[in-house]
């Protein structure tokens, strides 16, 4: 299978060709076929197999394609990743694969000033990546709204449960249109996870790699 074989648009695959990606891996194969058709997702994946483009890419598709603008301090893309480092790389992963489409993409975590997060919010942005807990005090103090959220993905969520961020989780998801699209990736399944995917989730098609 090729990227071209598996429904994504031109500018997309013009910037997989920039980035020397030469065909999909196993996860970004049994996966972005089931995105591209609008079902929710459940990955049991590690890092390192290829799991960012697995969702970036489809998202980055389903965007160009129904192309809106996100509503002042709102997004239509929400990324929740465990660490800081890892945000920032899911982050310039979507710059990449986005290099030919207008895609705005902002990172936001803890530790840093808030100030810089809020203005990058104020306009509206189309895909927010995002640690919980900074992502919380950024919608208390009404930088941010996750109403208009088409798209959400949940990564390394069984780190997440490790950093105890699933009650910050459970209260970011009271705050999103039930009516969405969920990714939910994880590279283990214990009862937890699996639980907090079942809230998470409708109807979800599994890849497991
Ligand atoms: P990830 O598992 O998402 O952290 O990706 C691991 C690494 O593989 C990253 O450096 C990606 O840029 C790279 N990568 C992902 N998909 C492909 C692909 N289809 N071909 C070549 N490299 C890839």
């Amino acid at each position: 299978t090729q990227f071209a074989d598996i429904g994504l648009a031109a500018p997309l695959l013009k910037a997989l060709a920039a980035e020397g990606y030469d065909s999909p891996t196993p996860i970004q194969q049994g996966a972005i076929p089931h995105i591209l058709a609008g079902h929710d997702l459940l990955g049991v994946a590690q890092t390192g197999t290829g799991k960012t483009a697995a969702f970036a890419l489809p998202i980055l598709n389903h965007l160009q394609k129904i192309n809106r603008r996100a509503s002042p301090k709102a997004c239509r893309v929400l990324v929740l990743s465990p660490t800081r480092e890892l945000a920032s790389q899911i982050q310039a992963s979507f710059v990449a694969y986005a290099q030919f489409l207008r895609v705005s993409t902002t990172v936001v975590f803890g530790g840093v000033p808030i100030g810089r997060q809020i203005r990058a919010m104020a306009n509206g942005v189309d895909v927010v990546v995002a640690t919980p807990g900074r992502l919380l005090d950024l919608i208390n103090q009404r930088a941010l709204t996750l109403a208009e959220v088409e798209l959400l993905v949940l990564d390394e969520a069984d780190r997440m449960l490790d950093m105890g961020f699933v009650r910050d989780i459970r209260k970011l998801l009271s705050f999103m249109p039930k009516q969405r699209q969920s990714l939910f990736f994880s590279a283990t399944m214990p009862p937890e996870i699996a639980d907090l995917a079942a809230t998470m989730l409708t109807n979800p098609k599994q890849v497991a790699v």
